[in-house]
């Protein structure tokens, strides 16, 4: 008999997601039927859309239920198989969602292949948020030689790619994170060309200084202060991949102040901006082998590096994804449910 350590949805949470939204729960998993396998969760991926998933306001996906396993992308060991395409040690990339062990019927498993790449990877740089970077930036950005690409929570999975693959085609990457030591992190360790603090009280003005020639693509990560700096700099015929807005996901209010939206809409149309939301999948068809070829390359030539931020034990979980909306990751957030058999 074994037993899935489970966190479940046991609340909707009001701003912050306190431990109080999450539940512990100790489940039988049944014995394996013909065609299961059993997956032992290795590395479950924290991403910011799941605080998305654990509000019922209307959104692309739906959310998860109360009483339901919290959703997420895992990479798992196969541990006991009763079905012929699988054989125990294989590991696969699986959404298992935050919980210690899973039956699968295999379908929607992929596996990965631990000799060529660490298999963490398959959740961060060559995975769904490096996917996000290539097409979002590829796609909507279009990055040409000599133009400005600003892209903030830039040390992160995303961002930190963005950053990158601007640079491999050959545009200026100007990357904004939180604090001195994520700051030099994106010139020492990701090749930005300027690297600024959004922390930092001058940061307007380190901004000015860092775009003389204004900003041709801004790829949005976080709204609040960051883009309100940002959007003052845009050129004309500025485009902007709008894929996230992390500073305002636990915001439970309109901000303060005035109505900035009339502004907002004339900087639009005077600067003729291509402003365009997308979510990731709606690329796979397009993008996805495109990006398997040059993603798996950059990273293996040194063009695109990664940063992982690993925490240990399930029991994490809830307050690792606090830190993942307040900036306390640095690198692409994974919790390791159990030890990787591959290391
Ligand atoms: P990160 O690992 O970069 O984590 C989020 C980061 O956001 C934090 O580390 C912090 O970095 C930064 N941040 C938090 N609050 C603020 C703030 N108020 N102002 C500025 N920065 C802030 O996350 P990901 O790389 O996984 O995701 C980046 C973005 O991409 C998110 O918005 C996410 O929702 C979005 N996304 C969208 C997808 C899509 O299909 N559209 C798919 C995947 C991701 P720092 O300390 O540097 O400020």
């Amino acid at each position: 008999m074994t037993v899935s350590t489970q966190v479940r949805l046991a609340r909707r949470p009001e701003g912050e997601p306190g431990d109080d939204t999450f539940s512990f729960v100790e489940h039988e998993l049944d014995e394996l039927s013909e065609g299961q396998l059993l997956l032992r969760v290795v590395y479950l991926s924290l991403d910011p859309y799941m605080r998305g998933r654990m509000s019922d306001a209307p959104s692309y996906a739906a959310p998860v239920e109360i009483g339901g396993v919290m959703e997420g992308g895992t990479v798992c060991v196969v541990e006991q198989s009763r079905n012929p395409e699988w054989v125990p040690g294989d590991m696969v990339l699986s959404y298992s969602g935050w919980q210690t062990h899973e039956i699968s019927d295999g379908r929607g498993l992929r596996k990965l292949d631990p000799s060529v790449v660490p298999v963490s990877t398959a959740v961060g740089v060559l995975g769904m948020p490096g996917f996000t970077a290539y097409a979002g930036l590829l796609e909507i950005g279009r990055p040409q030689p000599g133009e400005t690409v600003v892209v903030a929570a830039a040390t992160g999975p995303v961002g930190s790619a963005v950053g990158q693959i601007a640079r491999v085609k050959g545009a200026r990457a100007v990357g904004i994170a939180g604090g001195a030591e994520k700051r030099q992190a994106l010139l020492d360790e990701f090749g930005f060309n300027v690297a600024l603090d959004h922390r930092s009280p001058t940061f307007a003005d380190d901004l000015k200084a860092a775009v003389p020639d204004g900003i041709d693509v801004y790829f949005e990560n976080v709204g609040g202060h960051v883009a309100r700096e940002v959007f003052k700099r845009m050129n004309l015929y500025g485009r902007v991949p709008l894929c996230g807005l992390v500073a305002d996901y636990n915001a439970t209010a309109a901000a303060e102040g005035p109505d900035r939206q009339p502004g907002f809409m004339r900087l639009i149309l005077t600067k003729s901006l291509n402003i365009r939301g997308f979510i990731q999948s709606e690329f796979t068809k397009s993008h996805g082998r495109d990006f398997v070829r040059d993603m798996s390359g950059w990273v293996a030539d040194g063009s695109v590096r990664y940063r992982e931020d690993v925490v240990d034990g399930l029991q994490s979980a809830p307050s690792a994804f606090r830190g993942l909306l307040t900036g306390r990751n640095f690198g692409k957030l994974l919790v390791r449910v159990s030890a990787d058999p591959t290391l």
